[in-house]
């Protein structure tokens, strides 16, 4: 009787431990499936595995949000600032965020108490191109997962933030880093690299969540070979594109970038995982003839062998940085009374796509910004007519043969739509687009491969197009391709997005704002300043009855680094790093 009554307390503290709000996530495969209609928990990057950022909660609202007030206020701390570009994940009470430098804090979702943090260490010589930034982490089980600027991923006991184990997915010294959060699909950790400016070679990787055991690789340059881990034997598993450098000339291919720098999405009406691929490498398109497979694409993997299912080319032999990481999005629709299996994606290039999600093919594609200048439209593959007149010149042409000429081209290569995650409203059945309009000057120097050197062979200065404004939130329509309302923001928007069934969608600006817009009108329902500009994406959630709403803040990310003559107009923003949450007065 004894044993039994102290198993009893056990247990009765266990529970006690759970109501606390302390207990440790316990997050299951189904959980991260779910996550898009369980509202008391953030368990997945994109609020549920499309990356749709909708949110079903709704007491937050039109006509309540004017209301809405932060509750608590918590700083990262130290001298470790700049960018801070992360998602927070919630999960039985508590906060998983983690912030610049490769640091994760735990924190208490009802206090903002700290709970634990962990910090990488990193080496000296990291080579993040685009700032110190990390975009948040995966749960799963009892772990807290994330990617490090030393290109390692590192699980976490989520009740204690000890490292459980620790990978080093990429040699740091070649330029590869991770900034991206990884993602989890049945019991796999998903994750890409960071390193297109350096030459780097692009993979998708899966490792098992519990152990760290690699499964798959992945490369995303034609030509490499991939491979499969079957009871701990490594098994080649393909080359990508089937042949070495059909669409690159001699070895380009061995240093041809395509970085997974910005994770995915998951789709699991297909099964497929949708990874995007950055910038062929390097910068200058004359080096390497042909469409430079797979750069500048989003492919279609197969979670449970690493194989690509098909690939759609955004930008084929790009000339201007026009990554085509941006998330691709899962969603439904209606035509001639039939259902739509579609995804649509807002790409770096300017134009933005519908595609079919089970097997790739183009169904419309459509301006989202102003002014596109390096290509006259999409033909009906989606593939852009060049205008040539505007990829920037080939050196060896030239008279002196170091620079070729300079061409003014829209969008600068920070993209009308950078990594900054857009929202699909099932309620509006419209995009959320945080877009910018700016152009560049860019030409085309000789370059070499140089291992853990920057490989562009290109300069460039971005510029504002207005005066008066930069940043564009916009509401499209993916049926018609019509924008529906727009936001103007004076800096260049560089945060997520998030729309509710409250009819409303949430978005930060680099002038330190939290904002709320009507989501049918574009009508400005509230603001609130946090202190530091906003890179980061909102979520909600509720607890104890109530809705909760989160974002980081701390102004930086690539636009200071690389804007040019944008980056002295905002040059007065100030750092930070926090994460500050807000609810409604309790009535
Ligand atoms: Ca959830
Ligand atoms: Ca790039």
């Amino acid at each position: 009787m004894k044993k039994f009554s102290g198993s009893f307390a056990v247990t009765a503290l266990m529970a006690a431990m759970s109501v606390s709000g302390l207990s440790q996530a316990s997050v299951t495969d189904a959980d991260i499936m779910q996550d898009q209609k369980t509202v008391d928990d953030v368990v997945s990057y994109g609020l549920g595995p499309r990356g749709q950022r909708y949110s079903p909660l709704d007491m937050i609202n039109t006509d309540t949000v004017k209301d809405m007030r932060p509750v608590w206020s918590f700083s990262f701390g130290g001298e470790k600032q700049r960018g801070q570009e992360s998602q927070p994940m919630v999960k039985d009470g508590v906060m998983y965020v983690t912030a610049s430098y490769s640091r994760v804090f735990a924190v208490d979702t009802k206090t903002g108490d700290e709970l634990w943090e962990y910090n990488a260490r990193l080496p000296d010589g990291i080579m993040p191109c685009c700032d110190v930034i990390n975009r948040g982490v995966a749960l799963y089980d009892d772990l807290v997962i994330f990617g490090t600027l030393d290109a390692k991923l590192v699980a976490l006991n989520a009740k204690t933030g000890k490292v459980k184990w620790k990978k080093t997915i990429a040699d740091y010294k070649e330029g590869y880093s991770i900034t991206a959060a990884p993602m989890i699909v049945n019991g796999k950790v998903i994750t890409g690299v960071s390193g297109g400016e350096f030459g780097i070679v692009g993979k998708a990787e899966a490792y098992d969540a519990k152990t760290g055991k690699i499964l798959w690789s992945r490369p995303t340059v034609e030509g490499h070979m991939g491979y499969i881990w079957k009871d701990g034997k490594k098994i080649e598993n393909g080359i990508s594109g089937g042949k070495a450098g059909q669409t690159w000339p001699g070895d380009l291919w061995k240093s041809g970038g395509a970085a997974t720098w910005l994770g995915g999405t998951y789709d699991p009406d297909t099964n497929s995982l949708f990874i995007g691929t950055g910038n062929p490498a390097p910068w200058n398109s004359h080096m390497r003839p042909g469409d430079n497979l797979f750069s500048s694409s989003r492919l279609a993997i197969d979670p449970d062998t690493g194989k690509i299912k098909w690939h759609f080319q955004t930008t084929p032999h790009d000339g201007w940085d026009y990554d085509g990481v941006n998330e691709l999005i899962a969603f439904d629709y209606k035509e001639g009374g039939k259902t739509i299996k579609a995804a649509a994606t807002a790409d770096r290039n300017g134009f933005m796509y519908v595609l079919n999600r089970t097997n790739g093919d183009f169904i419309r594609g459509f301006p989202f910004v102003d002014e596109i200048t390096w290509a006259k439209g999409l033909d009906q593959n989606g593939r852009p007519v060049y205008d040539d007149t505007k990829r920037p010149g080939n050196p060896s042409a030239g008279e002196d043969g170091k620079k070729g000429s300079v061409v003014r081209a829209v969008p600068a290569f920070l993209g009308g739509k950078n990594w900054m995650p857009m929202a699909y409203s099932q309620q509006t059945e419209l995009f959320y687009v945080p877009s910018n309009e700016w152009a560049m000057d860019i030409w085309n120097e000789p370059t070499a491969y140089k291992k853990g050197a920057a490989y562009l062979g290109a300069g460039f200065t971005i510029k504002p197009i207005n005066d008066d404004y930069i940043g564009v939130l916009r509401a499209m329509d993916p049926k018609t391709g019509k924008e529906v309302w727009r936001y103007k923001n004076y800096s260049p928007l560089w945060g997520g997005v998030l729309t509710t069934a409250g009819n409303l969608v949430f978005m930060g600006t680099p002038e330190g704002y939290l904002k709320g817009f009507d989501a049918k009108t574009g009508e400005l329902k509230y603001q609130f300043n946090t202190g530091s500009g906003i890179v980061g994406s909102p979520i909600t959630w509720e607890q104890d009855g109530e809705q909760f709403i989160s974002v980081v803040s701390g102004w930086g990310g690539a636009v200071p680094l690389w804007g040019g003559e944008v980056a002295k107009r905002i040059k007065h923003l100030n750092q930070g790093g926090s994460v500050w949450t807000f609810k409604l007065p309790k009535s």
